[in-house]
């Protein structure tokens, strides 16, 4: 992929791969498996607690090998800074709680990942924000949604569903109303959306997805200006803590390296299904985003989502699947399926499917690494199985 910008120059893919040169001669970053960084003496310790100069204090503030990462990101959403979590809801968190305050107002997209949905209704409400949730057309069609508006809080595609939303456009009504946008790139991961050079002001990945791409490790990342990074540091990793440790960082600089090539695999896959789906029987609705179906997006990831008909016996249909695992998470190598019946039973809380109507009929397919035609014959035997003609 060439650097659109840039034709000269080389592409998110290439630049990824870049050994990471750091004098040693050592073509991955070192480990700094370590909790806190000693100081020379007095003077030095005092001008770092104070401020005055940048060296490393403690893990959860700041570790070399935690900023390789974060610089990574940065560069590839082409933002100042970037921060790594944890996790994505640590990341989901540290951004909801740094620019919310008892009485601000937050809109939300429908059909968010679930735990952002019970994170506000039970964390966020609570603490006097008062929440609305819109469809995607709502975003793009009403410039004044976001009046008044502290935080708008976005996804495209959205979780399950995978509608999606004009982001440019989006973010332009935001900036009218001085409304921050946020919002949760894990799907398209920079290969194939960059929301910050659409004018979005936080981008954020649950970095368990395809950043990492090994279902190896569980973290966060938030992409954003300097000036907002300073305000999610300050609260989130001073407070709330849940700061990306630096063998996770690791992993996933390691998963990085790979990033391009394996979101063209899964692309080649995602778009054999959609076009060999469109000519079964029993499928009422495919759910996968064209990409160019809204500007800003160029790729196709491999999540997608399928509605059958009531023909169809959907235990059947996961049980007799060989390569698709039935499980929770998804942007691994491996390949896995989500019955929404199963989702919509979740333990706990009202979940975002229940509040928003998900039918109990659709399964989502995380397609994997494995190869394209593999993965279909088990699909259709599975789908035969099943009832399907
Ligand atoms: C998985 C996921 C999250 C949460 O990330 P964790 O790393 O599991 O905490 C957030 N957003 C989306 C879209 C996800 O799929």
């Amino acid at each position: 992929m060439m650097n659109p910008k840039h034709p000269d120059r080389p592409g998110l893919a290439t630049l990824l791969a870049q050994p990471f040169g750091e004098g040693s001669g050592s073509i991955t970053p070192p480990i700094y498996q370590t909790s806190l960084f000693g100081f020379e003496d007095f003077d030095s310790f005092a001008d770092a607690m104070a401020g005055r100069n940048t060296q490393d204090i403690y893990t959860r503030v700041g570790n070399p090998t935690t900023r390789a990462f974060e610089e990574m990101m940065a560069g590839a959403e082409q933002t100042d800074a970037a921060i790594g979590f944890a996790s994505g809801m640590g990341a989901v968190s540290a951004v909801a709680f740094a620019f919310s305050r008892p009485g601000d107002k937050l809109v939300a997209v429908e059909h968010l990942y679930p735990d952002a949905y019970r994170l506000f209704e039970r964390l966020l409400r609570p603490f006097g924000v008062d929440i609305s949730y819109h469809p995607v057309s709502a975003f793009e069609d009403d410039p004044d949604l976001m009046a008044g508006c502290r935080l708008a809080y976005l996804e495209s595609p959205t979780s399950i569903m995978l509608q999606t939303m004009d982001l440019a456009k989006v973010a332009a009504h935001a900036k009218r109303h001085d409304c921050l946008t946020v919002i949760d790139n894990s799907w398209a991961t920079p290969m194939f959306q960059r929301p910050a050079t659409l004018g979005i002001d936080v981008v954020l990945h649950s970095a368990s997805k395809y950043i990492s791409g090994h279902s190896d490790t569980v973290a966060g990342v938030v992409c954003t200006s300097e000036d907002l990074a300073g305000q999610i540091r300050d609260i989130s990793l001073s407070l709330l803590g849940c700061k990306l440790a630096p063998f996770e960082a690791w992993l996933l600089i390691r998963g990085m390296r790979t990033l391009g090539p394996r979101m063209q695999a899964h692309q080649a896959t995602a778009n054999l299904f959609a076009e060999r789906l469109a000519d079964l029987p029993h499928i009422t609705a495919i759910n996968t985003p064209d990409p160019g179906s809204v500007p800003g997006l160029d790729g196709r990831s491999g999540l997608l989502s399928i509605a059958f008909d009531p023909q169809i016996d959907i235990r059947t249909f996961v049980d007799a699947l060989g390569l698709f695992k039935p499980g929770v998470s998804w942007g691994g190598f491996e390949s896995l399926v989500l019955p929404t019946s199963v989702a919509l039973g979740q333990k706990g809380e009202q979940n975002s499917l229940q509040r928003f109507g998900v039918p109990g009929t659709m399964v989502r397919l995380s397609l994997g690494l494995e190869h394209s035609e593999d993965l279909w014959t088990d699909f259709t035997t599975a789908f035969h199985q099943a009832g399907g003609r």
